[in-house]
């Protein structure tokens, strides 16, 4: 089955097809950086992760291209509240460069926990100031934008597409039905290009233009750089659900404003963490990172295998117990490879027979149907169990599928048969002292493997290890 993928535009499922054979280009809006991530953004880039693995797993060359955040975004996304960087820095007692080089390593050590292929391209906003300013001076020349007590506006009445991503009602939008907060807009749904009014009056971050020293609007950053980066036109552009009113509108907004052409031809938006409480988000108080989970006994890959619980299109409830339930599914299948790979002849190279050939294509084409990544690790676990196969074919099936699931199946199993048999021998002397309650024993053997690089966890389906 040939790639298909949901376009927001349009609101369909559509075969994808790319601008240059053979390429792709995609932007992915990528974090703020005032605070850690939450697990609730993770989701997001790992759905982004799936995507460009599939995309390559079709054979194309990617160019993944993605922004970080470090000056401009305010507490709501149309320009009201406060600049999110100052509050991260004056709740941390650091400058706004210290916390905005800190978070971005923060993020970085979390998607590489959990797999995330790392972009093409990283473009940090404060490194593109001049190609911002150079496209505001675009859509200046093209009559799309105004000046008002200081600041540079989008004028959206001057681009009658504005809203056709999100299909916002054109006569609302007239109406100015939200509050009106900011008396300069001359729409409410005008949107700031580059700030020069004292709004704060400690921002760090400022640099001359030909409208005064002041800074970028959040939307500008992710315009400028996408087409410095991919071109006036590309592929797929791709963020969470909550990016298709405001923040991709008015990208769009400003892009094709600047350009007079179709910018992006697919638009992929991945759906909600959520928690009782409700969407989690960094402002919500409800918010878990990636090291409390960890903390808390979990490898991040049970969190990546927890995400193919749902369809990146459906929102996704979190709970603890949802989560325990990934970490023994993840180990069962890893417990399921290991007896495969006992049961195969060592370092042979498979050829697949036509049972897993076929398994393999019904995977491949869950894949490329919208990216069904749970569908697919449902054919897989079926798939294992099917005695009629040769284990070393299963094995097969189940590594080249990890090309796109990103569990690091094939190192699991390979790093259960590096352990020496000395530690296998504590590991079991360890359990055999916990089952007499001797634990002063248990934790001595614990510590002594901790001290070998050897990491162990209990967990309800038993003792689990890894190298630290
Ligand atoms: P931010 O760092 O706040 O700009 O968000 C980074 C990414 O995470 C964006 O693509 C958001 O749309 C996405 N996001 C925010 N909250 C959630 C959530 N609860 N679940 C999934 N994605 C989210
Ligand atoms: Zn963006």
């Amino acid at each position: 089955m040939a790639l298909k993928l949901y376009n927001t535009a349009g609101a369909k499922l559509e075969p994808f097809v790319p601008l240059r054979d053979g390429h792709v280009g995609l932007y992915c809006c990528g974090p703020t950086v005032y605070n850690y991530a939450h697990i609730g953004n993770l989701r997001t880039y790992v759905f982004e992760d799936v995507l460009r693995r599939v995309l390559e797993r079709n054979g194309y060359a990617v160019t993944h291209v993605m922004n970080v955040t470090d000056v401009g975004h305010l507490t709501d996304d149309s320009d009201e509240g406060e600049d999110k960087m100052l509050i991260g820095a004056r709740e941390r007692g650091m400058s706004v460069w210290e916390i905005a080089e800190f978070f971005t390593r923060a993020f970085f050590d979390d998607t590489e926990k959990l797999n995330v292929v790392s972009p093409t391209v990283v473009c940090r906003a404060t490194e593109h100031i001049p190609d911002m300013i150079g496209l505001i001076s675009r859509l200046e020349k093209r009559g799309l934008t105004y000046q008002a007590e200081g600041n540079v506006y989008f004028s959206i009445d001057a681009f009658p597409r504005y809203g056709e991503l999100a299909r916002l009602d054109r006569q609302e939008l007239r109406a100015g039905a939200r509050i009106e907060v900011d008396s300069a807009k001359r729409n409410p749904h005008d949107f700031v290009l580059w700030f020069t009014r004292g709004k704060f009056e400690h921002q760090a971050m400022q640099w001359d233009s030909p409208w005064g020293r002041g800074y970028p609007g959040w939307h500008l950053e992710c315009s400028a750089m996408s087409m410095k980066y991919l071109g006036e036109r590309f592929d797929i552009h791709c963020g969470g659900v909550d990016h298709v009113n405001v923040h991709h509108t008015n990208e769009i907004a400003q892009s094709e404003g600047a350009t007079g052409k179709t910018w992006v031809n697919y638009w992929l938006h991945g759906e909600f963490l959520i928690m009782p409480s409700g969407r989690m988000g960094k402002s919500e108080g409800n918010m878990i990172t990636l090291s409390t989970i960890e903390e808390e006994g979990y490898d991040p890959l049970d969190y990546r295998y927890f995400l193919f619980g749902a369809h990146y299109r459906t929102q996704l409830a979190f709970s603890v117990q949802a989560l325990d339930a990934a970490r023994s599914a993840r180990a069962s299948l890893i417990d399921q490879l290991r007896g495969l790979a006992a049961r195969s002849a060592d370092g042979a190279r498979v050829e697949l027979g036509h049972d897993a050939r076929l398994a393999l294509d019904a995977i491949n084409d869950a894949f490329n149907d919208d990216l069904n990544a749970p569908k697919a690790l449902g054919l897989l676990r079926a798939f294992l169990k099917d005695d009629a196969v040769p284990p070393g074919e299963r094995l097969a099936v189940a590594f080249d599928a990890d090309r796109v699931f990103g569990l690091e199946m094939a190192t699991s199993v390979a790093r259960h048969e590096e352990l020496a048999p000395e530690y296998q021998a504590m590991i079991a002397e360890r359990e055999a002292a916990r089952k007499a309650r001797d634990f002063a024993r248990a934790d001595l053997l614990r510590d002594r493997l901790r001290d070998a690089g050897i990491l162990i966890e209990d967990t309800p389906t038993g003792t689990k290890w890894k190298f630290v």
